[in-house]
């Protein structure tokens, strides 16, 4: 697709790209993905330097890294500590820095900014793991069709992260969520999405889908299409 193409939406008004969760439409992918975290409510612009501090947006990240590290370069190497003024330049220097991992910087799965983790790349099974954005989407599709809007506020559904929000609801219904804060969050929040499977799906409609040796993942896409 030529950008012209996708530029002369904004005067066409055409919007092609629609929220699947509440159905409200925009124009270009990147909009559509950054509304769909107002459900899901995940923030992955980290700051590597303050593990509770995580944003919805870059220019927020940015925002926190002048306020509040003093910096205009928002991207730091979590192997010598040294800012940079974007992703290119610090990718660039990851290239060639020699520095050690400081440990310490892994404390919170440390996703470093809007870099996706690909740690599962070599893993061994032979379906690729599902992107834990779209897990959490279609677990926020799921959620708002089998729940009420007074349970869904109650839990703080669009106002915190889905995970705890998946938590807190298999809590309610008096069953243990998996909380292993050991585990990596997406093999948490996978888990987790399991057990609301188990729990939501009739029985006779679960069976059939582990006979045919199918994951949490593809039962979670069939719901939701
Ligand atoms: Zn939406
Ligand atoms: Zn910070
Ligand atoms: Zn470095």
């Amino acid at each position: 697709m030529t950008s012209r193409h996708v530029h002369g939406r904004v005067h066409s008004g055409e919007k092609p790209y629609q929220c699947k969760v509440c159905k409200k439409a925009f124009a270009h992918s990147a909009a559509l993905k950054m509304h769909v975290r107002r459900h899901t409510g995940e923030k992955p612009f980290k700051c590597l330097l303050c593990p509770s501090a995580a944003f919805a947006q870059l220019p927020h990240l940015k925002k926190h890294m002048l306020c509040i590290h003093k910096t205009a370069k928002p991207y730091l190497c979590i192997r010598c500590r040294e800012f940079f003024k974007t992703k290119n330049d610090l990718e660039t220097h990851e290239q060639t820095c020699k520095a050690e991992v400081v440990n310490h910087a892994c404390e919170d799965g440390g996703d470093s900014l809007d870099k996706v983790k690909d740690s599962d790349d070599k893993d061994k099974s032979l379906v690729p793991p599902m992107p834990i954005a779209k897990m959490r989407m279609l677990l926020a599709i799921l959620l708002k069709r089998i729940s009420t809007s007074e349970r869904l506020e109650q839990l703080g559904f669009g106002e915190r992260l889905i995970d705890d929000v998946l938590c807190e609801s298999i809590e309610m219904s008096g069953r243990k969520p998996c909380s292993d804060k050991g585990m990596d969050e997406g093999e948490r929040l996978k888990k987790n999405v399991e057990i609301l499977l188990e729990w939501t799906v009739p029985k006779r409609f679960m069976d059939r889908f582990q006979k045919e040796g199918r994951s949490a993942e593809a039962l979670l896409e069939e719901l939701t299409s």
